[in-house]
């Protein structure tokens, strides 16, 4: 058997509080921020194949829909959508005895979801690896030196001395959060521990080969084009070791955008040799905003950058924002901003 070194989980009293509320049968809701991505979806599941066994009665609603290359995990069908199902969706909050919330650390993450969230009286229980944590919860797992939220619900199940309840449904949920959040295991928040956790998930079930395929290697021939066009749109900033893609809603259009396509595009910006400091801006017509990702190498922090300039945040490596400008005065921008931090892209 594998010998996991454990990170600081809950306080040990919370630890044991929370187990004492798991220990009958209870009403649990399990929420994920809006667009949700691999960990969001993957700790959901994860942490819903586990409970399932200590016979609970639990229901996921995530804010809003994902992309396919997410829905193939066991358990996909059961997940509600609230902007689907608002009312159905709101009962269940408010009768609910528990709410996990996963992988966020703003009530205002999961969108119009955030008022029922806000009026619900159930126990709230917060795992979660984003900067600067909310005061909303009753019970809060927070690390931001974790991975993934993934793996911090293989701790805490770890820490509830319940790892043999880690079945290959937990594995391969856990398995998909933390491949993706730690971009296949090579971010630096990687660490051996993450290693010997996904060891552990690869012996419990876990189908390492399946998941890296049906994750990576279900394009759309569109999405390639797609992929094609923001490569070429690509600018680089050599004396700011910037790299930025541009994609206008006509460019979507074209190939037939669909949610999810663009996901991983801002990384290749980091891929050529100096850049330290990746931007995507795309516009969204529907959404009325151009969403931005950001993506660093080293110490520039771009939660910071985002958090000052583009109403987002998220990590010092990967953080997303938005702008209500149009695309073009967006980017303008974003270059206008740069300057002042030319010190710190190094
Ligand atoms: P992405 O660029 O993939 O949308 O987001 C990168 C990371 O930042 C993800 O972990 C995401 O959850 C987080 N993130 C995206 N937007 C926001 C935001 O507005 N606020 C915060 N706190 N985190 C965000
Ligand atoms: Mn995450």
């Amino acid at each position: 058997m594998l010998l996991i070194v454990y990170s600081p989980c809950m306080k040990n009293e919370d630890i044991i509080a929370v187990k004492n509320i798991l220990s009958n049968p209870k009403k649990i809701v399990i929420v994920p921020h809006k667009n949700p991505d691999g960990d969001a979806i993957g700790s959901c599941l994860g942490l819903y194949h586990f409970l399932v066994q200590l016979n609970h009665d639990i229901t996921i609603i995530a804010p809003n829909d994902y992309p396919h290359f997410l829905k193939w995990m066991p358990g996909n069908d059961s997940i509600l959508l609230f902007e689907t199902d608002s009312k159905k969706c709101e009962s269940i909050i408010q009768n609910t005895d528990i709410i996990f919330t996963l992988d966020f650390n703003a009530l205002f993450r999961t969108g119009d979801m955030e008022t029922s969230l806000k009026d619900s009286k159930a126990i709230k229980i917060m795992i979660d690896h984003h900067q600067k944590p909310d005061d909303y919860s009753n019970y809060v797992y927070s690390d931001v030196m974790m991975s993934s939220t993934a793996e911090m619900v293989y701790h805490f199940i770890s820490k509830l001395s319940l790892n043999h309840l880690i079945n290959a449904e937990v594995a391969n949920c856990l398995y998909a959060g933390v491949m993706t959040d730690t971009g296949s295991f090579r971010f630096p928040n990687t660490s051996s521990t993450t290693h010997r956790l996904i060891a552990d998930l690869i012996d419990k079930g876990a189908n390492n080969s399946a998941i890296h395929h049906n994750v990576y290697d279900t394009n759309s021939y569109q999405r390639t084009q797609l992929l094609g066009r923001a490569l070429n749109n690509l600018h680089v900033l050599p004396d700011l070791k910037t790299a930025y893609i541009v994609l206008s809603q006509s460019d979507l259009n074209e190939f037939n955008f669909k949610k999810g396509d663009t996901e991983g595009f801002v990384n290749y910006g980091l891929t050529i040799e100096g850049i330290v400091f990746a931007a995507i801006f795309i516009e969204s017509m529907q959404d009325q905003i151009i969403k931005i990702s950001f993506r660093s190498k080293g110490s520039f922090d771009v939660n910071e950058f985002s958090r000052a300039h583009f109403g987002g945040g998220g990590h010092m490596n990967a953080a997303g924002g938005k702008s209500e400008l149009s695309l073009l005065q967006t980017v303008e921008k974003f270059i206008s901003i740069l300057p002042q931090y030319k010190s710190t892209l190094t």
